[in-house]
Protein backbone atom coordinates (compact mmCIF):
# COMPACT_ATOMS: atom_id res chain seq x y z
CA UNK A 1 0.00 0.00 0.00
CA UNK A 2 1.26 3.27 -1.00
CA UNK A 3 -0.36 5.91 1.44
CA UNK A 4 -0.23 9.69 0.05
CA UNK A 5 -1.16 12.07 3.27
CA UNK A 6 -2.43 15.85 2.28
CA UNK A 7 -2.21 18.01 5.39
CA UNK A 8 -3.41 21.55 5.36
CA UNK A 9 -1.58 24.81 6.78
CA UNK A 10 -2.16 28.58 7.09
CA UNK A 11 -5.84 28.58 6.92
CA UNK A 12 -8.87 26.24 6.98
CA UNK A 13 -11.16 26.42 3.66
CA UNK A 14 -7.95 25.66 1.20
CA UNK A 15 -9.53 23.10 -0.77
CA UNK A 16 -7.41 20.37 0.63
CA UNK A 17 -10.46 17.94 0.04
CA UNK A 18 -10.69 18.57 -3.88
CA UNK A 19 -6.73 19.00 -4.34
CA UNK A 20 -6.32 15.40 -2.49
CA UNK A 21 -9.24 14.06 -4.28
CA UNK A 22 -7.50 15.44 -7.78
CA UNK A 23 -4.18 13.62 -6.98
CA UNK A 24 -6.30 10.60 -6.69
CA UNK A 25 -7.92 11.00 -10.02
CA UNK A 26 -4.73 11.55 -11.30
CA UNK A 27 -2.97 8.66 -9.84
CA UNK A 28 -6.05 6.68 -11.15
CA UNK A 29 -5.75 7.66 -14.32
CA UNK A 30 -2.42 6.39 -14.36
CA UNK A 31 -3.82 3.27 -13.94
CA UNK A 32 -3.56 2.75 -10.29
CA UNK A 33 -6.19 1.62 -7.86
CA UNK A 34 -7.39 4.07 -5.70
CA UNK A 35 -9.02 4.55 -2.16
CA UNK A 36 -9.29 7.00 0.43
CA UNK A 37 -9.95 8.21 3.95
CA UNK A 38 -10.50 11.32 5.81
CA UNK A 39 -9.77 12.20 8.73
CA UNK A 40 -11.74 14.55 11.28
CA UNK A 41 -10.36 15.55 14.70
CA UNK A 42 -13.42 16.32 16.03
CA UNK A 43 -14.75 14.42 18.85
CA UNK A 44 -17.86 13.67 17.12
CA UNK A 45 -18.06 9.86 16.65
CA UNK A 46 -19.49 11.10 12.99
CA UNK A 47 -21.24 14.07 10.99
CA UNK A 48 -24.75 12.48 11.95
CA UNK A 49 -25.52 15.23 14.93
CA UNK A 50 -23.41 18.34 12.94
CA UNK A 51 -25.87 21.51 11.77
CA UNK A 52 -25.08 22.02 8.44
CA UNK A 53 -25.42 25.60 9.13
CA UNK A 54 -22.34 24.92 11.03
CA UNK A 55 -20.25 22.30 8.77
CA UNK A 56 -22.14 21.65 5.41
CA UNK A 57 -24.46 18.92 4.52
CA UNK A 58 -23.89 15.39 6.26
CA UNK A 59 -23.03 12.87 3.33
CA UNK A 60 -24.94 9.55 3.71
CA UNK A 61 -22.73 6.78 2.14
CA UNK A 62 -24.27 3.29 0.98
CA UNK A 63 -23.76 1.58 4.56
CA UNK A 64 -25.47 4.13 6.31
CA UNK A 65 -22.15 5.88 7.10
CA UNK A 66 -23.13 9.78 7.80
CA UNK A 67 -19.90 11.40 7.14
CA UNK A 68 -18.02 14.18 6.39
CA UNK A 69 -18.83 16.20 2.86
CA UNK A 70 -15.41 15.78 1.50
CA UNK A 71 -15.98 11.91 1.28
CA UNK A 72 -18.93 12.83 -1.49
CA UNK A 73 -15.82 14.78 -3.47
CA UNK A 74 -13.64 11.24 -2.90
CA UNK A 75 -16.96 9.48 -4.29
CA UNK A 76 -17.52 11.53 -7.35
CA UNK A 77 -14.10 12.30 -8.31
CA UNK A 78 -12.54 9.22 -7.91
CA UNK A 79 -16.05 6.89 -8.30
CA UNK A 80 -16.06 4.93 -5.66
CA UNK A 81 -18.44 3.84 -2.92
CA UNK A 82 -16.94 4.15 0.35
CA UNK A 83 -17.79 2.47 3.78
CA UNK A 84 -17.86 4.77 7.18
CA UNK A 85 -14.42 3.61 8.40
CA UNK A 86 -13.42 5.74 5.51
CA UNK A 87 -14.21 8.85 8.07
CA UNK A 88 -11.74 8.89 11.07
CA UNK A 89 -13.40 10.84 13.77
CA UNK A 90 -11.34 11.31 17.19
CA UNK A 91 -14.66 10.46 19.07
CA UNK A 92 -14.43 7.17 16.89
CA UNK A 93 -10.95 5.98 17.83
CA UNK A 94 -11.57 7.14 21.45
CA UNK A 95 -14.69 5.09 21.75
CA UNK A 96 -12.83 2.15 20.36
CA UNK A 97 -10.01 2.70 22.69
CA UNK A 98 -12.42 2.90 25.81
CA UNK A 99 -14.31 -0.18 24.72
CA UNK A 100 -10.86 -1.89 24.78
CA UNK A 101 -10.09 -0.90 27.68
CA UNK A 102 -13.18 -2.16 29.39
CA UNK A 103 -13.11 -5.64 28.02
CA UNK A 104 -10.11 -5.55 29.64
CA UNK A 105 -7.65 -5.98 26.68
CA UNK A 106 -5.24 -3.56 27.87
CA UNK A 107 -4.20 -6.39 30.40
CA UNK A 108 -3.62 -3.70 33.50
CA UNK A 109 -1.74 -1.29 31.36
CA UNK A 110 -2.45 2.63 32.41
CA UNK A 111 -3.87 3.55 28.83
CA UNK A 112 -2.35 6.81 26.97
CA UNK A 113 -2.52 8.94 24.24
CA UNK A 114 0.87 7.10 23.36
CA UNK A 115 1.13 4.53 22.67
CA UNK A 116 -2.73 3.04 22.79
CA UNK A 117 -4.17 6.10 20.74
CA UNK A 118 -1.74 6.35 18.16
CA UNK A 119 -1.81 2.53 17.37
CA UNK A 120 -5.53 2.29 17.20
CA UNK A 121 -5.05 5.20 14.50
CA UNK A 122 -2.42 3.46 12.52
CA UNK A 123 -4.61 0.20 12.88
CA UNK A 124 -7.44 1.48 11.67
CA UNK A 125 -5.66 3.27 8.70
CA UNK A 126 -4.03 0.21 7.53
CA UNK A 127 -7.08 -1.62 8.02
CA UNK A 128 -8.97 0.46 6.27
CA UNK A 129 -6.90 1.10 3.40
CA UNK A 130 -7.27 -2.36 2.24
CA UNK A 131 -10.84 -2.51 2.09
CA UNK A 132 -12.12 -2.51 -1.85
CA UNK A 133 -13.64 0.57 -2.67
CA UNK A 134 -14.04 0.56 -6.42
CA UNK A 135 -16.04 -2.72 -7.11
CA UNK A 136 -12.77 -5.22 -7.57
CA UNK A 137 -11.31 -7.48 -5.40
CA UNK A 138 -8.40 -6.98 -3.29
CA UNK A 139 -7.07 -3.91 -2.37
CA UNK A 140 -6.31 -0.77 -3.93
CA UNK A 141 -2.67 0.38 -5.21
CA UNK A 142 -3.06 3.80 -3.23
CA UNK A 143 -4.46 5.13 -0.68
CA UNK A 144 -5.10 9.16 -0.32
CA UNK A 145 -5.59 10.08 3.65
CA UNK A 146 -6.66 13.91 4.00
CA UNK A 147 -5.95 15.25 7.54
CA UNK A 148 -8.77 17.87 8.37
CA UNK A 149 -8.07 21.43 10.31
CA UNK A 150 -4.62 22.90 10.29
CA UNK A 151 -1.43 21.66 11.45
CA UNK A 152 -1.00 22.76 15.22
CA UNK A 153 -4.49 22.56 15.97
CA UNK A 154 -4.42 20.68 19.28
CA UNK A 155 -7.12 18.50 18.19
CA UNK A 156 -5.05 16.59 15.44
CA UNK A 157 -2.20 16.16 18.00
CA UNK A 158 -2.41 12.55 18.16
CA UNK A 159 -3.53 12.11 14.10
CA UNK A 160 0.06 13.94 13.29
CA UNK A 161 1.90 11.37 15.38
CA UNK A 162 0.83 8.34 14.30
CA UNK A 163 0.83 9.03 11.19
CA UNK A 164 4.51 10.36 11.66
CA UNK A 165 5.19 6.77 12.85
CA UNK A 166 3.65 4.87 9.96
CA UNK A 167 5.58 6.95 7.66
CA UNK A 168 8.91 6.11 9.56
CA UNK A 169 7.53 2.29 9.48
CA UNK A 170 6.58 2.03 5.56
CA UNK A 171 9.46 4.11 4.55
CA UNK A 172 9.51 7.26 2.10
CA UNK A 173 9.08 4.89 -0.98
CA UNK A 174 5.81 3.80 0.43
CA UNK A 175 4.36 7.49 1.83
CA UNK A 176 4.22 10.57 0.34
CA UNK A 177 3.31 13.64 2.19
CA UNK A 178 1.74 17.02 0.07
CA UNK A 179 1.00 19.91 2.69
CA UNK A 180 -1.35 21.94 1.35
CA UNK A 181 -0.60 26.08 1.68
CA UNK A 182 -1.69 29.56 0.90
CA UNK A 183 0.31 32.02 -1.09
CA UNK A 184 -1.48 35.30 -0.33
CA UNK A 185 -0.88 38.60 -2.50
CA UNK A 186 -0.48 41.93 -0.22
CA UNK A 187 -0.64 45.55 -1.16
CA UNK A 188 -0.76 47.13 -4.86
CA UNK A 189 2.94 45.54 -5.08
CA UNK A 190 1.21 42.05 -5.61
CA UNK A 191 3.82 40.34 -4.22
CA UNK A 192 3.15 36.38 -3.65
CA UNK A 193 3.78 36.19 -0.34
CA UNK A 194 5.86 32.70 1.51
CA UNK A 195 6.61 33.45 4.82
CA UNK A 196 2.94 32.22 5.88
CA UNK A 197 3.70 28.64 3.99
CA UNK A 198 7.33 28.58 5.66
CA UNK A 199 5.92 29.03 8.95
CA UNK A 200 3.16 25.63 8.70
CA UNK A 201 5.93 23.86 7.20
CA UNK A 202 8.41 24.14 9.97
CA UNK A 203 5.32 23.32 11.86
CA UNK A 204 5.02 20.55 10.72
CA UNK A 205 8.99 19.57 11.05
CA UNK A 206 8.61 20.26 14.41
CA UNK A 207 6.13 17.69 14.76
CA UNK A 208 8.34 15.55 12.84
CA UNK A 209 6.56 15.33 9.78
CA UNK A 210 8.98 16.72 6.22
CA UNK A 211 6.92 17.32 3.53
CA UNK A 212 7.96 15.65 0.06
CA UNK A 213 5.42 18.44 -1.91
CA UNK A 214 3.76 21.49 -1.46
CA UNK A 215 0.65 22.45 -2.85
CA UNK A 216 0.72 25.73 -2.86
CA UNK A 217 -3.08 27.91 -3.29
CA UNK A 218 -3.12 31.14 -5.17
CA UNK A 219 -5.53 33.53 -6.99
CA UNK A 220 -2.26 33.91 -9.99
CA UNK A 221 -0.05 31.13 -10.77
CA UNK A 222 3.01 31.29 -9.12
CA UNK A 223 6.19 33.20 -10.39
CA UNK A 224 9.49 31.40 -10.71
CA UNK A 225 10.91 33.31 -8.27
CA UNK A 226 8.40 32.63 -5.81
CA UNK A 227 8.93 28.99 -6.00
CA UNK A 228 12.49 29.05 -5.39
CA UNK A 229 12.03 30.84 -2.36
CA UNK A 230 9.28 28.07 -1.62
CA UNK A 231 11.70 25.55 -2.48
CA UNK A 232 15.15 26.81 -0.37
CA UNK A 233 13.29 27.87 2.80
CA UNK A 234 10.84 24.48 3.20
CA UNK A 235 13.11 21.90 1.66
CA UNK A 236 11.19 20.61 -1.14
CA UNK A 237 12.57 20.41 -4.18
CA UNK A 238 11.31 22.86 -7.01
CA UNK A 239 9.81 19.90 -8.90
CA UNK A 240 7.63 19.39 -6.27
CA UNK A 241 6.30 22.09 -5.47
CA UNK A 242 2.98 22.47 -6.94
CA UNK A 243 0.18 25.19 -7.54
CA UNK A 244 -3.34 24.70 -7.80
CA UNK A 245 -4.17 28.63 -8.55
CA UNK A 246 -7.70 29.71 -9.01
CA UNK A 247 -9.03 28.23 -12.07
CA UNK A 248 -12.99 28.45 -13.94
CA UNK A 249 -14.35 24.83 -12.25
CA UNK A 250 -12.92 22.40 -10.23
CA UNK A 251 -12.42 19.93 -12.94
CA UNK A 252 -9.54 21.79 -14.08
CA UNK A 253 -7.71 20.85 -10.99
CA UNK A 254 -6.45 17.35 -11.91
CA UNK A 255 -5.59 18.68 -15.48
CA UNK A 256 -3.17 21.35 -13.66
CA UNK A 257 -1.82 19.24 -11.92
CA UNK A 258 -1.26 16.89 -14.63
CA UNK A 259 0.27 19.79 -16.11
CA UNK A 260 2.54 20.39 -13.26
CA UNK A 261 4.34 16.53 -13.48
CA UNK A 262 2.48 15.69 -10.28
CA UNK A 263 2.15 12.22 -11.20
CA UNK A 264 5.66 11.88 -12.64
CA UNK A 265 6.92 13.29 -9.23
CA UNK A 266 4.40 11.27 -6.88
CA UNK A 267 5.30 7.89 -8.58
CA UNK A 268 9.21 8.65 -8.60
CA UNK A 269 9.03 8.42 -5.09
CA UNK A 270 7.12 5.20 -5.07
CA UNK A 271 8.85 3.41 -7.37
CA UNK A 272 6.36 2.94 -9.59
CA UNK A 273 7.57 4.39 -13.06
CA UNK A 274 8.08 1.63 -14.42
CA UNK A 275 4.51 0.37 -13.54
CA UNK A 276 2.07 3.31 -13.56
CA UNK A 277 1.02 4.81 -17.23
CA UNK A 278 1.00 8.25 -18.23
CA UNK A 279 -2.27 9.74 -17.04
CA UNK A 280 -5.79 9.50 -19.36
CA UNK A 281 -7.86 12.36 -18.52
CA UNK A 282 -9.66 13.29 -21.81
CA UNK A 283 -12.95 12.55 -19.92
CA UNK A 284 -11.98 15.52 -17.20
CA UNK A 285 -10.25 17.84 -20.01
CA UNK A 286 -13.86 17.68 -22.29
CA UNK A 287 -15.97 18.10 -19.30
CA UNK A 288 -13.40 21.02 -17.82
CA UNK A 289 -13.92 22.51 -21.41
CA UNK A 290 -17.27 22.62 -21.89
CA UNK A 291 -18.38 23.69 -18.60
CA UNK A 292 -16.64 26.58 -19.43
CA UNK A 293 -17.99 27.23 -22.63
CA UNK A 294 -22.20 26.95 -21.52
CA UNK A 295 -24.11 29.70 -22.31
CA UNK A 296 -27.30 29.17 -21.98
CA UNK A 297 -28.94 28.31 -18.63
CA UNK A 298 -31.55 26.68 -16.54
CA UNK A 299 -32.80 28.69 -13.38
CA UNK A 300 -33.66 26.78 -10.30
CA UNK A 301 -35.02 27.68 -7.24
CA UNK A 302 -33.55 25.98 -4.09
CA UNK A 303 -36.17 26.90 -1.27
CA UNK A 304 -34.54 25.48 1.45
CA UNK A 305 -33.71 26.28 5.16
CA UNK A 306 -29.66 26.31 5.32
CA UNK A 307 -29.21 28.76 2.41
CA UNK A 308 -27.22 30.91 3.88
CA UNK A 309 -24.13 28.31 3.59
CA UNK A 310 -24.69 26.36 0.13
CA UNK A 311 -22.29 23.77 1.39
CA UNK A 312 -25.07 22.63 3.19
CA UNK A 313 -26.67 21.19 0.33
CA UNK A 314 -23.44 20.12 -1.78
CA UNK A 315 -24.36 17.26 -3.22
CA UNK A 316 -27.57 18.41 -4.35
CA UNK A 317 -25.85 21.36 -6.32
CA UNK A 318 -23.43 18.81 -8.19
CA UNK A 319 -26.29 16.58 -8.85
CA UNK A 320 -27.97 19.90 -10.42
CA UNK A 321 -23.95 20.40 -11.98
CA UNK A 322 -24.02 16.93 -13.33
CA UNK A 323 -27.39 16.44 -15.22
CA UNK A 324 -27.04 20.60 -16.29
CA UNK A 325 -23.52 19.35 -18.20
CA UNK A 326 -25.85 16.44 -19.98
CA UNK A 327 -28.08 18.77 -21.57
CA UNK A 328 -25.27 21.26 -21.85
CA UNK A 329 -26.66 23.78 -19.54
CA UNK A 330 -24.97 25.79 -17.47
CA UNK A 331 -27.12 25.85 -13.65
CA UNK A 332 -28.25 28.93 -11.96
CA UNK A 333 -28.90 28.30 -8.53
CA UNK A 334 -31.22 30.59 -7.14
CA UNK A 335 -31.43 30.31 -3.11
CA UNK A 336 -34.90 30.89 -1.53
CA UNK A 337 -35.03 31.05 2.28
CA UNK A 338 -38.17 29.04 2.26
CA UNK A 339 -39.47 31.54 5.38
CA UNK A 340 -39.07 34.59 3.03
CA UNK A 341 -41.93 32.99 1.20
CA UNK A 342 -44.09 33.40 4.22
CA UNK A 343 -46.82 35.21 5.00
CA UNK A 344 -45.14 36.46 8.08
CA UNK A 345 -42.37 37.44 6.18
CA UNK A 346 -44.54 40.46 4.23
CA UNK A 347 -45.50 42.14 7.61
CA UNK A 348 -42.30 41.94 8.88
CA UNK A 349 -40.06 42.30 5.69
CA UNK A 350 -42.20 43.24 2.65
CA UNK A 351 -38.71 43.36 0.49
CA UNK A 352 -37.39 40.31 1.60
CA UNK A 353 -40.59 38.39 1.02
CA UNK A 354 -41.22 40.32 -2.56
CA UNK A 355 -37.28 39.11 -3.93
CA UNK A 356 -38.26 35.47 -3.06
CA UNK A 357 -41.30 35.60 -4.50
CA UNK A 358 -39.43 37.06 -7.48
CA UNK A 359 -37.06 34.51 -7.99
CA UNK A 360 -39.62 31.92 -7.36
CA UNK A 361 -41.82 33.31 -10.12
CA UNK A 362 -39.05 33.30 -12.61
CA UNK A 363 -37.25 30.15 -12.18
CA UNK A 364 -37.47 27.35 -14.38
CA UNK A 365 -37.86 24.45 -12.12
CA UNK A 366 -38.49 24.43 -7.98
CA UNK A 367 -36.41 22.11 -5.70
CA UNK A 368 -37.02 21.36 -2.11
CA UNK A 369 -34.34 19.41 -0.45
CA UNK A 370 -33.77 17.40 2.74
CA UNK A 371 -34.41 19.13 6.09
CA UNK A 372 -34.88 18.76 9.42
CA UNK A 373 -37.36 20.88 11.88
CA UNK A 374 -39.89 23.34 11.21
CA UNK A 375 -38.44 26.39 10.43
CA UNK A 376 -39.66 27.30 6.73
CA UNK A 377 -41.99 24.90 6.48
CA UNK A 378 -44.69 26.85 5.23
CA UNK A 379 -42.73 28.63 3.01
CA UNK A 380 -42.01 25.40 1.51
CA UNK A 381 -45.29 23.81 1.27
CA UNK A 382 -46.13 27.51 -0.70
CA UNK A 383 -43.34 26.79 -3.10
CA UNK A 384 -44.83 22.87 -3.73
CA UNK A 385 -48.54 24.64 -4.29
CA UNK A 386 -46.95 26.88 -6.80
CA UNK A 387 -44.85 24.47 -8.71
CA UNK A 388 -48.28 22.31 -8.64
CA UNK A 389 -50.81 24.67 -9.40
CA UNK A 390 -48.94 26.69 -12.11
CA UNK A 391 -47.16 23.28 -13.65
CA UNK A 392 -43.96 24.30 -12.64
CA UNK A 393 -41.48 21.34 -12.58
CA UNK A 394 -40.95 20.34 -9.43
CA UNK A 395 -38.67 17.82 -7.75
CA UNK A 396 -38.83 17.28 -3.39
CA UNK A 397 -35.85 15.63 -1.93
CA UNK A 398 -36.76 13.82 1.76
CA UNK A 399 -38.26 16.60 3.49
CA UNK A 400 -39.28 18.34 -0.20
CA UNK A 401 -41.63 14.72 -1.01
CA UNK A 402 -43.13 15.32 2.59
CA UNK A 403 -43.86 19.06 2.17
CA UNK A 404 -45.70 17.70 -1.15
CA UNK A 405 -47.74 15.11 0.27
CA UNK A 406 -48.64 17.81 3.19
CA UNK A 407 -49.68 20.57 0.47
CA UNK A 408 -51.34 17.97 -1.27
CA UNK A 409 -53.75 16.86 1.77
CA UNK A 410 -54.06 20.68 2.32
CA UNK A 411 -55.31 21.62 -0.79
CA UNK A 412 -56.75 19.11 -2.95
CA UNK A 413 -58.71 16.71 0.17
CA UNK A 414 -58.76 20.10 1.90
CA UNK A 415 -57.34 18.78 5.18
CA UNK A 416 -56.08 22.29 6.07
CA UNK A 417 -54.54 21.12 9.31
CA UNK A 418 -52.50 18.02 7.60
CA UNK A 419 -49.24 18.18 9.02
CA UNK A 420 -45.95 15.67 9.63
CA UNK A 421 -45.67 15.00 13.44
CA UNK A 422 -42.45 16.55 12.95
CA UNK A 423 -44.06 19.70 12.99
CA UNK A 424 -46.93 19.29 14.86
CA UNK A 425 -47.23 16.38 17.19
CA UNK A 426 -51.17 17.26 17.74
CA UNK A 427 -52.55 17.19 14.34
CA UNK A 428 -55.33 15.88 13.14
CA UNK A 429 -54.72 15.18 10.03
CA UNK A 430 -51.30 13.09 10.15
CA UNK A 431 -50.40 12.48 6.86
CA UNK A 432 -45.99 12.45 7.32
CA UNK A 433 -45.37 10.23 10.47
CA UNK A 434 -42.62 8.91 12.53
CA UNK A 435 -41.43 5.53 11.60
CA UNK A 436 -41.87 2.97 14.12
CA UNK A 437 -38.10 1.99 13.92
CA UNK A 438 -36.80 5.63 15.12
CA UNK A 439 -35.55 6.40 18.33
CA UNK A 440 -37.10 9.89 19.95
CA UNK A 441 -33.99 9.96 22.14
CA UNK A 442 -30.75 9.23 20.61
CA UNK A 443 -30.26 11.34 17.53
CA UNK A 444 -26.75 9.94 16.04
CA UNK A 445 -27.27 6.82 13.66
CA UNK A 446 -30.74 5.98 14.51
CA UNK A 447 -32.69 7.14 11.26
CA UNK A 448 -33.63 4.86 8.58
CA UNK A 449 -29.95 5.40 7.00
CA UNK A 450 -28.26 4.33 3.86
CA UNK A 451 -28.80 2.24 0.38
CA UNK A 452 -32.30 0.65 0.40
CA UNK A 453 -34.63 -0.82 -1.72
CA UNK A 454 -37.39 0.95 -4.05
CA UNK A 455 -39.48 -1.11 -6.04
CA UNK A 456 -40.99 0.40 -9.13
CA UNK A 457 -44.33 0.07 -9.07
CA UNK A 458 -45.72 0.69 -12.64
CA UNK A 459 -43.59 1.33 -16.05
CA UNK A 460 -45.97 3.97 -16.48
CA UNK A 461 -44.47 6.62 -14.83
CA UNK A 462 -42.06 9.28 -15.75
CA UNK A 463 -39.55 7.93 -12.74
CA UNK A 464 -39.92 4.38 -14.31
CA UNK A 465 -38.53 5.90 -17.76
CA UNK A 466 -36.18 8.08 -16.75
CA UNK A 467 -34.32 5.22 -14.56
CA UNK A 468 -34.93 3.08 -17.74
CA UNK A 469 -37.10 0.48 -16.29
CA UNK A 470 -35.57 -1.31 -13.65
CA UNK A 471 -37.62 -3.21 -11.47
CA UNK A 472 -36.01 -1.63 -8.54
CA UNK A 473 -33.98 1.45 -7.39
CA UNK A 474 -31.07 1.82 -4.89
CA UNK A 475 -30.80 4.80 -3.48
CA UNK A 476 -29.56 6.68 0.06
CA UNK A 477 -32.18 7.48 3.04
CA UNK A 478 -31.76 9.72 6.03
CA UNK A 479 -35.03 10.11 7.53
CA UNK A 480 -36.73 9.77 10.13
CA UNK A 481 -40.57 10.31 9.28
CA UNK A 482 -42.76 9.00 6.38
CA UNK A 483 -45.68 9.16 4.87
CA UNK A 484 -48.15 7.43 6.94
CA UNK A 485 -49.47 4.74 5.94
CA UNK A 486 -52.92 4.69 6.93
CA UNK A 487 -53.57 8.05 4.69
CA UNK A 488 -52.09 6.41 1.38
CA UNK A 489 -55.80 5.08 0.26
CA UNK A 490 -57.37 8.60 0.59
CA UNK A 491 -54.09 10.55 -0.88
CA UNK A 492 -53.95 8.02 -4.10
CA UNK A 493 -57.72 8.23 -4.76
CA UNK A 494 -57.07 11.99 -4.64
CA UNK A 495 -54.73 11.70 -7.38
CA UNK A 496 -51.30 11.48 -5.74
CA UNK A 497 -49.48 8.24 -7.04
CA UNK A 498 -46.92 6.21 -5.43
CA UNK A 499 -45.11 4.67 -8.33
CA UNK A 500 -42.16 3.41 -5.58
CA UNK A 501 -42.38 1.59 -2.49
CA UNK A 502 -40.25 -0.14 0.07
CA UNK A 503 -40.21 -4.21 -0.22
CA UNK A 504 -42.95 -4.30 2.23
CA UNK A 505 -45.10 -2.10 -0.09
CA UNK A 506 -45.85 0.08 2.99
CA UNK A 507 -43.56 2.66 2.81
CA UNK A 508 -44.26 5.02 0.05
CA UNK A 509 -40.80 6.44 -1.68
CA UNK A 510 -41.56 7.82 -4.53
CA UNK A 511 -44.63 9.86 -5.59
CA UNK A 512 -45.63 11.73 -8.68
CA UNK A 513 -48.35 13.78 -10.65
CA UNK A 514 -50.65 13.16 -13.84
CA UNK A 515 -51.65 15.95 -15.12
CA UNK A 516 -48.06 17.89 -14.99
CA UNK A 517 -45.13 18.26 -16.99
CA UNK A 518 -42.81 16.48 -13.46
CA UNK A 519 -43.95 16.56 -10.63
CA UNK A 520 -42.10 14.42 -8.23
CA UNK A 521 -41.69 13.57 -4.82
CA UNK A 522 -38.62 10.89 -3.50
CA UNK A 523 -37.71 9.98 0.16
CA UNK A 524 -34.56 9.17 -0.41
CA UNK A 525 -31.11 11.37 -1.56
CA UNK A 526 -30.61 10.36 -5.17
CA UNK A 527 -27.88 13.50 -5.19
CA UNK A 528 -25.50 11.58 -3.36
CA UNK A 529 -25.39 8.46 -6.32
CA UNK A 530 -25.27 11.50 -8.97
CA UNK A 531 -21.47 11.34 -10.68
CA UNK A 532 -20.26 13.40 -13.39
CA UNK A 533 -20.71 11.77 -16.57
CA UNK A 534 -23.50 9.62 -14.92
CA UNK A 535 -26.10 11.80 -13.57
CA UNK A 536 -28.77 11.15 -11.54
CA UNK A 537 -31.69 9.99 -13.07
CA UNK A 538 -34.57 12.14 -11.61
CA UNK A 539 -32.22 15.14 -11.08
CA UNK A 540 -32.17 14.93 -15.00
CA UNK A 541 -35.78 14.83 -15.33
CA UNK A 542 -36.13 17.98 -13.41
CA UNK A 543 -33.47 19.80 -15.85
CA UNK A 544 -34.96 18.41 -18.70
CA UNK A 545 -38.42 19.37 -18.25
CA UNK A 546 -37.59 22.65 -16.55
CA UNK A 547 -36.51 23.34 -20.61
CA UNK A 548 -39.40 21.49 -22.18
CA UNK A 549 -37.09 18.82 -23.35
CA UNK A 550 -38.73 15.58 -21.35
CA UNK A 551 -41.12 14.35 -23.79
CA UNK A 552 -38.85 14.11 -26.22
CA UNK A 553 -36.07 13.02 -24.30
CA UNK A 554 -38.39 9.89 -23.26
CA UNK A 555 -39.61 9.23 -26.38
CA UNK A 556 -36.42 9.29 -28.35
CA UNK A 557 -33.92 8.13 -26.12
CA UNK A 558 -33.57 4.69 -24.12
CA UNK A 559 -29.60 4.50 -25.03
CA UNK A 560 -28.20 7.22 -22.85
CA UNK A 561 -27.32 10.14 -24.38
CA UNK A 562 -29.40 13.40 -24.09
N1 LIG B 1 -37.02 15.60 8.64
C1 LIG B 1 -37.51 14.61 7.74
C2 LIG B 1 -37.39 13.20 8.32
O1 LIG B 1 -36.67 12.98 9.25
C3 LIG B 1 -36.80 14.68 6.41
C4 LIG B 1 -35.37 14.26 6.48
C5 LIG B 1 -34.58 14.67 5.30
O2 LIG B 1 -35.01 15.49 4.50
N2 LIG B 1 -33.38 14.12 5.16
O3 LIG B 1 -38.03 12.30 7.85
Amino acid sequence: MKYVLVTGGVVSGLGKGVTASSVGVVLKACGLRVTSIKIDPYLNTDAGTMSPFEHGEVFVLDDGGEVDLDLGNYERFLDVTLTKDNNITTGKIYQSVIDKERRGDYLGKTVQVVPHITDAIKNWIESVSVIPVDGKEGPADVCVIELGGTVGDIESMPFIEALRQLYFSVGQNNFCLIHVSLIPVLGVVGEQKTKPTQHSVRELRALGLTPNFLACRSAQPLLEGTKQKLSQFCHVPIGNILNIHDVPNIWHIPLLLKSQNAHHAILKQFDLLGVAASPELQEWTQRAETFDKLTNSVRIAMVGKYVGLTDSYLSVVKALLHACIACSLKPSVEWIAASDLEDDCAIQTPEAHAAAWGTLRNANCVLVPGGFGDRGIQGMILAAKYARENKVPYLGICLGMQISVIEYARSVLGLEDANSTEFDDQTPNPVVIFMPEGSRTHMGSTMRLGCRRTLLQTPDCVTAKLYRNPEYVDERHRHRYEVNPDMIGVLEKAGLRFVGKDESGKRMEILELSDHPFFVGVQSHPEFKSRPGRPSALFLGLILAATGRLEAYISKNQNGSV
